[in-house]
């Protein structure tokens, strides 16, 4: 049998890397043991958090792919935030949870998307739809994933599905929901370890809208302050980025977990359209963002709608 390549998108999250794990199973349960779990970048420190907690080895690392390999896409559809290469690859399948835009194959593939809050909660489905049994181990995957791409919930992205899919696999996992959760969260939140280069990518996603290329990037915290003790040195590391990849516009958007806000420093010859979509003023390069928690459905759409 022919390989098949899954793997999340670059600058991988909880739910890219346990989705692509989870997927893998799902495979076997299928019948297609040739189908494994790759990463395109390193693991976050949650991520780190949760397969140390659950003695789960993490995918190998993927750097690019052939012309003509099978493969299948989780937690992203875009062709700028996949493998290198993905233009000539292969795409079996897709389970995201993402806007689909450019999207194109030329070959016929299963698309699962829904408008839910994490990739787990789909992929949970598809063990329901096929009857299939959820082992601890991949259970407790998912439940990390929804507490994650979900912020315990809180998050505006988060739906009922999200919650009850939660519910039932903690149970599996014999996870306290609450209590692990703000635990795993917590362990997002030590950037100590990262170089301002390393942090604008650490959570970081390109896009387009009305030809204008721009990056936003994100990081969790429980205190904007301390993140913010390095603004200069980030400032800096924003702007090669913009110069080595020509962007209209960087946002990068520092979020309290705790309070659920952002702070975001916002660079680029179009800066002025954050001003625009948030309907404030950058000062020194920054904006407030009360109650702004979600790149996919708080920023990025009134930046699409500014450009
Ligand atoms: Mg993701
Ligand atoms: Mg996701
Ligand atoms: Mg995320």
């Amino acid at each position: 049998m022919e390989k098949v390549f899954i793997f999340g998108h670059k600058s991988p999250d909880t739910d890219s890397i346990t989705s692509s794990l989870v997927m893998e199973n799902l495979e076997r349960k299928m019948g297609n043991p040739d189908a494994k779990a790759y990463r395109l970048g390193k693991l976050n420190k949650e991520t780190e958090f949760v397969l140390n907690y659950f003695k789960i080895q993490a995918p190998e690392l993927l750097e690019n792919i052939e012309e003509k390999e099978k493969v299948i896409l989780v937690d992203h559809n875009s062709f700028a935030q996949s493998v290198n290469g993905i233009e000539k690859a292969d795409i079996l399948k897709v389970i995201d949870h993402h806007c689909i835009s450019n999207f194109e194959t030329a070959t016929p593939l299963y698309y699962m998307a829904e408008p839910v809050g994490c990739t787990a909660t789909i992929l949970y489905e598809i063990y329901m739809m096929n009857k299939f049994e959820i082992e601890p181990n991949i259970a407790a995957l998912m439940t990390s994933a929804i507490i994650s791409d979900t912020l315990l919930f809180k998050s505006p992205t988060c739906t009922k599905k999200d919650i009850e899919a939660a519910t039932e696999l903690a149970k599996i996992a014999n996870i306290d929901i609450e209590n692990y959760g703000m635990e795993m969260l917590k362990a997002g939140t030590d950037l100590s370890d990262f170089s301002a280069e390393e942090l604008i990518n650490l959570d970081s996603k390109e896009l387009e809208a009305n030809g204008l290329k721009f990056q936003v990037a994100q990081v969790n915290t429980a205190c904007i302050e301390d993140v913010l003790k390095d603004k200069e040195a980030i400032e800096k590391a924003m702007t090669d980025f913009i110069n080595a990849n020509n962007l209209g516009l960087f946002m990068f958007a520092i979020t309290d977990i705790i309070n659920s806000n952002s702070k975001a420093i916002v660079l680029g010859e179009r800066a002025s359209i954050v001003e625009k979509a948030f309907n404030g003023k950058l000062e020194d390069n920054m904006i407030f963002l009360p109650g702004v928690v979600s790149r996919k459905k708080q920023i990025v759409p009134v930046i699409k709608e500014n450009a």
